[in-house]
């Protein structure tokens, strides 16, 4: 039996997860699920998958929780620091799928302390993907993404010699509005951003896809994981989001992943790494396939593609992801209270950039130290208190 922990159970990933999971429940030993709010669906799934452990991020919700499990073995626990200590239990698999920077300590106290860790919480590799990198190489913890582009050039790149690779390419389903140029951007709706083409998921991520913030933090996120300059990282846009990732090489040849856009391939092969099982998601059907085109990103109607220019100018270059990652937290939380316009978004990443003041960043602590100022000073540029 296999033992496994699922950070953010309730949520897009998690659920596919469970889903995984279902399909040999035997075959695992559930330890920690958890959740920041839904505590109905946490006590639901705890009980489904008889976890040993629920834990609430929220506490507001511990009663309610312990209520709705109240007749069973499984221990509820809540707070920020209970999610922290727990993502230390030894386990064979931990899935990393809380959405944002509350999922960097729990990505972090993992490490060492299980065999497999996949991560989905695209924001921990984004803001300290090196030192989780190495906390794994040390302590032997096999990381993988689960970022389904990542995903796909991670099968690839890993059998091969990084000289080999010229470029690779991440495809992006461009969102809702990749081709709407003639509409006014900054009276774009929360309910309009949040219609996604392809893919189901949280909101948060949804909201990237649409703003193309998702994109750069993917572009930051390759370039930590497969160890390469930013500028051999391309993107393209594939609106049918049937090729995840593309590995050019030297000689002219291109690999292509290509599968149908579901969560559960990438997780279903992290969770029987380095085998495959049946996970229930048919092969693409190539005969019947029109619509395999690529375009590239027109940079005017995405300015937050332009933001990697400020990284490769090579000064402060972490200290400024950080702040671009957590400046984007807070305004996407204002664009979904319909405090501030869409367009307003990548206007306030550019400014907390310019008023931040920037440090090496070595350890964990120096990452949250300029994601919590970052964070104020964007609250304060909305505020209109600076
Ligand atoms: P989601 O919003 O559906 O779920 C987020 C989960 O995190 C929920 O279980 C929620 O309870 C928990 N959570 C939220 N805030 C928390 C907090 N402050 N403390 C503790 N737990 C908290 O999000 P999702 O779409 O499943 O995405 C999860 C992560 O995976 C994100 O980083 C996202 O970028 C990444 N990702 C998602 C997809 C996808 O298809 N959904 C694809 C690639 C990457
Ligand atoms: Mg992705």
């Amino acid at each position: 039996m296999k033992k496994i922990s699922i950070f953010g159970v309730t949520g897009s990933i998690g659920s596919s997860t469970v889903k995984i999971i279902l399909l040999d429940k035997a075959k695992y030993n559930v330890q920690v699920l958890t959740a920041n709010k839904n505590y109905k669906k946490l006590a639901k799934l705890s009980k489904l998958l008889r976890s040993k452990y629920a834990i609430i991020g929220d506490e507001k919700y511990f009663l309610l929780l312990k209520k709705e499990l109240k007749n069973t073995n499984i221990r509820c626990l809540t707070g920020r620091s209970n999610l922290e200590k727990f993502a230390k239990i030894k386990t064979d698999i931990l899935i990393s799928a809380i959405v944002g920077m509350a999922g960097l300590r729990p990505t972090y106290n993992a490490i060492g302390n299980t065999k497999l860790l996949a991560i989905a919480n695209k924001e921990s590799i984004v803001v300290a993907g090196n030192i989780l990198l190495n906390k794994a190489r040390r302590l032997k913890t096999i990381v993988l993404p689960l970022d389904s582009e990542h995903h796909a050039i991670f099968q690839v790149y890993k059998k091969e010699n990084k000289n080999n690779i010229k470029e690779i390419i991440l495809t992006a389903s461009g969102g809702p509005f990749w081709n709407k140029e003639k509409i006014n951007f900054d009276k774009i709706t929360v309910k309009n951003a949040l219609k996604h083409p392809t893919w189901r998921m949280g909101k948060k991520i949804t909201i990237d896809s649409a703003t193309m913030m998702n994109k750069l933090l993917e572009i930051i996120e390759a370039s930590i994981l497969f160890n390469l300059d930013l500028g051999k990282i391309k993107i393209l846009i594939h609106p049918s989001s049937l090729i995840h990732g593309i590995v050019n090489f030297i000689d002219g040849t291109s690999h292509l992943i290509a599968s149908e856009p579901d969560m559960k391939i990438p997780i279903s092969h992290a969770l029987h790494w380095p085998e495959r099982l049946n996970s229930n998601v048919k092969n693409l059907d190539f005969k019947n396939i029109k619509n395999f085109k690529f375009y590239c990103p027109n940079k005017k109607i995405f300015p937050s593609l332009s933001l990697i220019n400020i990284l490769k100018k090579n000064d402060y270059n972490k200290s400024k992801i950080i702040t671009i990652n957590a400046a984007n937290e807070v305004a996407v939380d204002y664009f979904l209270r319909k405090k501030i316009s869409f367009n307003d978004i990548i206007k306030i990443i550019k400014k907390t950039i310019t008023l931040i003041k920037h440090i090496n960043i070595n350890s964990i602590n120096d990452v949250m130290n300029i994601d919590n100022k970052a964070r104020n000073i964007t609250d304060m540029i909305i505020n209109r208190k600076i």
